[in-house]
This record gives C-alpha cells, sequence and structure tokens, in this order.
C-alpha cells in the first residue's frame, strides 16, 4: 500500500508537504462541522483534520478501523507538547477506509482500566499499544547487537536440537512422546548445556546462539516456562577472556540502547564475600547499607540472646539506615520482624534509633553503656538513624538482614532509579548445594562445572566447602547471566558425577556421549546463558517478564489467548502409545 512516511515520524518542517499515510484510528472527535481523527502507525500518532467536505466521507469511522489518507501537513493553532507530531495535523482531501474493526475488548491507552488477564486474552490487540510495540523493539536492537558484536569477535551461530536428551540444568522437562518409538521421549532443552560443549569439542572454537530454553518450573513474576537466552561458548579461555567477552557485549548493548557508558570492567566478588556484605548472591549495588558484622564488639556481653548466639558459633550482624528512624513506627517494625521470622527463619529482629545523641530501641535495656557506645562508634549512628541487628545461625543473619536491606532501601526510596546500572561479577559459588528434599548434595550449578582447583581432593570429604568456577553477572540485584569455566576431564566428570550420588551406569545412561567425547581432545572452555528477557525488562525499566514477551502466559504457565495447553484427540494419543490416567482440568 502506497504511504509516503510513517505518522510518528511528522514535524513542523514538513509543512506543506504532501503525504500520504496509514493507519489505526486511535481516537476520533467531532467539533462542529470538523472532525479530527488521530491516527497510530507502529511509529506514532498524528492528527488528522477532516474539513466539511470530507467529515461526510469518514462519518462512520470508529476506533481501529485502518484508513489511508492523503493530505497536506500543515502547523497546528495550538500545538500539543505531549504528542512528538504536536506541532502540526495532516489536513485530509482523500481517504479510503481500508477495514473496519468491532469495538474493542480492551482498553489500549497508556493507563489501561483492562485487566492483565483480559489483556493476555487479546494479545494480538495489546500488543497495538506504544509501550510494548518499544519493548519488543528493544528487544530485537539487542539481539541485532548481540550479533554483531559477537560476529565481530569470531563469534559462530549454530543452532541446537530442540529436540533433544534432557539436559541438568536443575529444573523439570518438558518431554515430547515419541510416534515411532512409543514410550521414548525427547526433552525439550532446559538450555543448549551439552551441545554447546560439545560444539567446543567439535573445535568450534567459539559459539553463540540466541536459544529457546525450557523449564517446567512452578512460576514467579520474573519466569516463563520458556525463555531466551544469548548463549555462549569459547575454548582455550579462562574466567578473565569470557569475562572480557561479556563486557565488551554489555557495553555495546548499553551503548546501542541506551547511549550509556558502563565502565571497562565490571568489579568481581566472590560469593562469601558477597553473601556476608549483602545477604544475596545478587546484590543491588546502587545503594550501600551494607552488613556489618559486630559480634566481636559482645564478647564479653552479659546479655543473654547474644551471649548464647556467639556460645553457639552465630553472628550479630546489624544494617544502618541513615535518617529512617523516624519513619519506622514500633507497628512498622513488628512488620519487618514478621518478614524476617517467616520468610527468612530469624528468631527475632532487634532495633536501635538514634535521637537527639540518646539511643533507644529494643536491645537498649539490656547492652552495656560500653557495649552501646561500641555500636554507634562502629556503625557511626547519628541523629535519626535506624539500626537493625539480628543475632542467629550467620547465613540466617545474613539472608535475613540482606532481604531487609532491599526492602527497606525501596521503602525509603534510597535507590537512585534513572539510568544507572551497577554491574557486578559474582565468582566462586559454592559447587553443591544439600537438598533437604532428596537428602544429599546436588549440583548448585550444573554438574559439568569445574570446581576450584584447590577443593578436588574435597569432593567427597567435604563438599559443602567445594568452591567452583562459576559466575554470575549481576546488575540491580537482578541476575543477568550464569556461566562456569567447564570440567574439560573425564576423570573428573565422573568423580562430579560421583559426588552428586550418580552411579556410574547412571551418568551412563544420561550422558554417556557426552562422556565418551572427553576421551578425545577436549579443549579447556566455558560460557554463559545470558537471560535475554532479564536483560531487556532492565534495559526496558520494567520488572514484569510479560513486558518483553510477544506472547507470554501467565503465572500458572497458561496460554489464556489460544488457551494452551489444551486437551489432544484420542487417535493422536494411542499413535503415541500414550493413555491418560487422570485429567486435571
Ligand atoms: N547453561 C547455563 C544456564 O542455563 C549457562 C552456562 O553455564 O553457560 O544457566
Amino acid at each position: 500500500m502506497e504511504r509516503t512516511c510513517e505518522n510518528g515520524t511528522l514535524r513542523a518542517q514538513d509543512a506543506g508537504r504532501t503525504v500520504t499515510l496509514v493507519g489505526w484510528v486511535a481516537k476520533r472527535r467531532n467539533l462542529g462541522s470538523l472532525v479530527f481523527i488521530d491516527l497510530r502507525d507502529r511509529s506514532g500518532i498524528v492528527q488528522l483534520t477532516f474539513d466539511e467536505t470530507m467529515a461526510e466521507k469518514v462519518k462512520d469511522v470508529r476506533n481501529e478501523y485502518v484508513l489511508q489518507v492523503t493530505g497536506t501537513v500543515q502547523k497546528r493553532k495550538d500545538a500539543n507538547p505531549n504528542l512528538a507530531t504536536g506541532e502540526i495535523e495532516v489536513l485530509v482531501n482523500k481517504v479510503t477506509i481500508v477495514n473496519t474493526s468491532d469495538v474493542l475488548p480492551i482498553d489500549l491507552s497508556d493507563d489501561t482500566t483492562s485487566s492483565e488477564d483480559t489483556r493476555l486474552k487479546y494479545r494480538y490487540l495489546d500488543l497495538r499499544r506504544h509501550s510494548l510495540q518499544q519493548n519488543l523493539i528493544l528487544r530485537h536492537k539487542v539481539c541485532m547487537i548481540a550479533r554483531n558484536n559477537l560476529d565481530k569477535k569470531g563469534f559462530v551461530e549454530v543452532e541446537t536440537p530442540i529436540l533433544a536428551k534432557p539436559t541438568p540444568e536443575g529444573a523439570r522437562d518438558y518431554l515430547v512422546p515419541s510416534r515411532i518409538y512409543n514410550g521414548h521421549f525427547w526433552a525439550l532443552p532446559q538450555s543448549p548445556q551439552i551441545y554447546k560443549q560439545l560444539l567446543m569439542i567439535g573445535g568450534m572454537e567459539k559459539y553463540f546462539q540466541i536459544a529457546r530454553c525450557f523449564r517446567d518450573e512452578d512460576l514467579r513474576a520474573d519466569r516463563q516456562p520458556e525463555f531466551t537466552q544469548i548463549d555462549i561458548e569459547m575454548s582455550f579461555g579462562d574466567e578473565d577472556t569470557v569475562f572480557a567477552t561479556v563486557e565488551d557485549l554489555m557495553k555495546d548493548i548499553f551503548k546501542g540502547v541506551k547511549n550509556y557508558d558502563l565502565e571497562d570492567h565490571f568489579i568481581r566478588i566472590t560469593w562469601n564475600e558477597c553473601m556476608r556484605r549483602f545477604g544475596s548472591d545478587k546484590p543491588d549495588l546502587r545503594f550501600g547499607n551494607e552488613i556489618q558484622d559486630i559480634t566481636d564488639l559482645f564478647n564479653d556481653t552479659e546479655f543473654a540472646v547474644f551471649k548464647n548466639t556467639i556460645e553457639n558459633k552465630g553472628m550479630i550482624g546489624a544494617v544502618k539506615f541513615e535518617n529512617a528512624a523516624d519513619k519506622y513506627s514500633r507497628k512498622a517494625l513488628d512488620k519487618l520482624q514478621d518478614f524476617v521470622k517467616h520468610g527468612f527463619k530469624a528468631k527475632a529482629l532487634a532495633y536501635l534509633k538514634m535521637a537527639d545523641g540518646t539511643l533507644s530501641g529494643s536491645i537498649v535495656k539490656p547492652l552495656s553503656d560500653g557495649e552501646k557506645a561500641a555500636v554507634v562508634e562502629r556503625l557511626g549512628m547519628k541523629d535519626n538513624d535506624l539500626v537493625l541487628v539480628i543475632a542467629d545461625k550467620p547465613r540466617v543473619v545474613e539472608t535475613s538482614l540482606g532481604a531487609l536491606r532491599v526492602r527497606l532501601a525501596h521503602e525509603l526510596n534510597i535507590i537512585p532509579k534513572e539510568n544507572n546500572y551497577k554491574f557486578l561479577w559474582v565468582t566462586d559459588f559454592p559447587m553443591f548445594e544439600y537438598s533437604e528434599e532428596e537428602q544429599r548434595w546436588g549440583a548448585a550449578h550444573h554438574p559439568f562445572t569445574a570446581p576450584k582447583e584447590e577443593d578436588v581432593d574435597k569432593l567427597f570429604t567435604d563438599p559443602e566447602h567445594v568452591s567452583s568456577r562459576a559466575y554470575d553477572l549481576v546488575c540491580n540485584g537482578y541476575e543477568l547471566l550464569s556461566g562456569s569455566i567447564r570440567i574439560h576431564d573425564q576423570d573428573l566428570q565422573e568423580k562430579v558425577f560421583e559426588a552428586i550420588g550418580m552411579t556410574k551406569e547412571k551418568a551412563q545412561e544420561r550422558f554417556g556421549f557426552f562422556l565418551d567425547a572427553f576421551k578425545f581432545g577436549t579443549p579447556p572452555h566455558g560460557g554463559v546463558g545470558i537471560g535475554l528477557e532479564r536483560l531487556t525488562m532492565i534495559l526496558a525499566g520494567t520488572d514484569n517478564i510479560r513486558d518483553v514477551v510477544a506472547f507470554p502466559t501467565t503465572n500458572s504457565s497458561l496460554d489464556l489467548m489460544s488457551e494452551a495447553p489444551g486437551t489432544v484427540d484420542k487417535e493422536q494419543l494411542d499413535v503415541l502409545g500414550i493413555e491418560i490416567s487422570a485429567r486435571e482440568r
């Protein structure tokens, strides 16, 4: 269809031009004998004016009709400063009604009144909203920059199978039944992990893929059953090589999308230090309020709670919030106490407040003057400061105070939000994590991650204290990627399987082909999987993953638009050799 330009691009200097435009009717107003229509296309909105002679032709036109118009751009008498095209309008002299539309079941305005469920049901209409379109365009830009950046560095994009063997990323697999081999199943890949390592064994040296991953998990706000990773793997490098590749890529993406200059190198913090200082492995570094270990101030304390804690090898930790004392009433502090008791298993939360140079709070009575003075000095407490204190097992103290640190930062509004990106690498993650449910140690990342060389001899004797060469890149409290340097030695790989309780037979059955491949000159290698949705969310400034996915599911894994997952005919199941024993929905 003929069109001379896009609606949102017209400006004052276009006045006098004859243009042909296409688009959807966003709004119509009648003013006496004149009709005004806002015509929307992907680029934006422009106001059309129909004089008396033309008004008749659009008398039946309603919202979301598709029009093609020709007219002259002219300056408006009253400019609309809220619209990019607000200085001009198009005086229409020819109009074609290309298509009509029913009244929409959802409200398309920016501050839409429609519920998210209704919008998801009519996702193809919701996609007409400017903000959603901008997010998809942003996502596209990120992919374009990633492809160009990695291509320039010699990375080759290789597609790997979607119908695959299970990959152990720690989630449940989506299974696909085989028709030809009844009773056999493919698993949709939780990530291309095994394939990308095989590509390294296959001599590709530098691989990437914008890869779809599938994990059958109970969803949280920032998860979808299928998601996309910018998946990268490279041979003959180490952490420095991988980090440099990712840092350069991130710099290009933030420059290209946000015109924002990231620093050349991101800081690196080990997992242990991260937990100690921030109580989280994905700390938000846009604000301070670090956890302080004040256990040593109470070595000789008479206060029974603290004394017991120290005797039981516990920790007394504190976090200070400046200028916050007057904002937290007794009731508000009780709420915080409930939050750490229920969410983080802390036994209690104590607090101290400073006003006019005097301390008040739940532990002023039991502490000696000397102890109080020591706390004030160690934390540099000033008037109106609030200090939250927890005495418990070290991990409980750290995670509770870490969560309070984030919660209060939001409540107190101390996070500088606009264009502020604080990246860090978290390194040396624990190799194993204990599953209470299964009563055994499992891989904390995935079982192909290399242990730190100096910890290899602890694999069986002290698994809790084996660190790995796994790392995460964190930005503003979000985990942007995970990755690791991999095991490239068959013996070590077998030992790690054994350490997580996988028998030789089981390992052979599940990953035999993979283990065999290790016999044939496997190069040292490592890589990352960057969460594309997470990255786009940060760039778009949204914390709803559905804002950056064209056709998302609900939190309960339903596609409300197509009503997937759906049932299938008995004949279809028969050829697959499947019988349904119970149907929940
Ligand atoms: N496959 C890993 C993941 O999905 C990423 C990696 O180790 O490269 O987390």
